[in-house]
């Protein structure tokens, strides 16, 4: 399907959204009802483009319809639940039918084609197994493929590093941060690739990465509210990530006037499931931040690419009145090779102009009790990150390893401004 010419391509995402849009106007209450009060029905959406006709869905939807309020399958069709619980209130919960883990195995298969892993391949899956799509989602790509799948999940470190040298571990698959609390990863062992997703994270972040360690740093992508990891994935040519877009019609907007806009610009990505019984979800806005690219990637897939993402909506800060990503800090501390990707962000309301800082941690090898040096590079990085984001924020170096870990998702910015 990869490689599927684009003019059919384009036809059967008409006959599936065509077929989707009627499955989930006859099943699901909150999508008829939505559809009634636009005055659409099934049978207007005669192009793709007529997909602009729908109304969108969000995550507040999930989880206002909790648990199964979204479900378009019987219960009998059901064969798996995955939930995410979000930050406040109450999870979301999926429900999906065997059709669509096959749909989710297939994409996660297709990535690991792509980035060249193969049956003879160790994958140790250290995403966390269970409700989270992330570790099921590799596990079954892996066994698709033919590869040895170690589900170790996450955590215990000393026990992932002994495994992946005892078992020949070739592959990993786990968030980004994870891999880069484990240093000792790449020492005596045999690993090749490393699978990131799960946690936006930069160009800069990846470079670091495959400098540090040898490995070739794969990006992967999926959300539980679509399916799981294997939505999209980065080929060897780095162009972005391409979309499995024969399952998962991707559009962008404008996430102000929600208006459609062109491939090429940036704004909001939308996905709508286009082969999905269990929970269709039509026009879902992830609150991610991309664009989709215009031209044709070398590798002749003709799936097509976006950038990846390196930022959330949601993520984005104001400091001082201006917008500011994590991931622009990101960039500018990764510019200084002397401190390592460790690093927070600490925001905190003050009588006059709120407090901005950002504690970094410098290397074992650059870390120095001169403090002449150690000025210098202070100043060298709060000039890497004002360059980016003209702002000019306390930069605090700290000793290696004093910065909290964590085994999942890292949080990075600690915001205590009064709302
Ligand atoms: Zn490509």
């Amino acid at each position: 399907m990869d490689y599927m010419p684009v003019e059919p391509l384009r036809a059967l995402q008409l006959h599936r959204l065509q077929w989707t849009v009627k499955y989930a106007y006859e099943r699901v209450p909150l999508f008829r009802k939505r559809c009634e009060e636009r005055g659409v029905r099934p049978e207007h959406i005669k192009t793709l483009a007529d997909i602009k006709l729908l109304p969108f869905s969000k995550k507040t939807d999930l989880r206002d319809e909790y648990p199964m309020g979204l479900r378009g399958a019987p219960m009998d069709e059901i064969v798996r639940f995955h939930c995410s619980s979000g930050t406040t209130g109450k999870p979301i919960c999926i429900p999906n039918t065997m059709q669509d883990i096959e749909v989710w195995k297939n994409g996660a298969m297709r990535c690991l084609t792509m980035y060249g892993i193969r049956a003879g391949d160790v994958l140790q899956v250290a995403y966390g197994y269970g409700l989270f799509t992330g570790g099921l989602g590799l596990h079954y790509g892996g066994e698709g493929l033919g590869c040895a799948v170690l589900p170790i999940s996450g955590g215990n470190t000393e026990r992932q590093i002994m495994l992946m040298r005892d078992l020949g571990v070739t592959a990993i698959a786990c968030t980004p941060s994870y891999f880069l609390q484990g240093v000792d990863f790449r020492r005596d062992t045999k690993l090749r690739h490393g699978i990131f997703g799960a946690e936006p994270w930069t160009d800069e972040m990846r470079e670091t990465i495959e400098r540090e360690t040898g490995i070739v740093a794969h990006d992967i992508y999926g959300l539980t509210e679509i399916s799981g990891p294997g939505v999209a994935g980065a080929c060897p040519h780095r162009t972005g990530l391409h979309i499995w877009e024969d399952h998962f019609y991707p559009e962008i907007i404008d996430p102000d006037t929600l208006e459609p806009l062109p491939d090429g610009e940036v704004g909001e990505l939308v996905f709508t499931t286009i082969s999905r019984c269990g929970t269709p979800m039509i026009r879902y806005r992830t609150r991610d931040l991309t664009r989709l690219r215009t031209e044709k990637c070398p590798c002749g897939r003709t799936m097509r690419v976006m950038d990846r993402i390196s930022a959330r909506s949601d993520d984005m800060l104001i400091i001082h009145g201006v917008n500011v990503f994590p991931g622009q800090i990101e960039a500018g501390l990764l510019r200084v090779p002397e401190v390592a990707p460790h690093y927070q962000i600490v925001l905190e309301s003050t009588d006059t102009l709120d407090r901005f800082e950002i504690k970094v941690e410098v290397t074992d090898e650059a870390f120095s009790d001169d403090i002449r040096h150690m000025e210098n590079l202070r100043k060298r990085v709060l000039d890497a990150v004002k360059s980016i984001i003209g702002l000019t924020p306390k930069i605090s170096l700290v000793e290696p390893n004093t910065l909290p870990r964590s085994e999942g998702k890292i949080k990075r910015v600690i915001d205590n401004r009064k709302k």
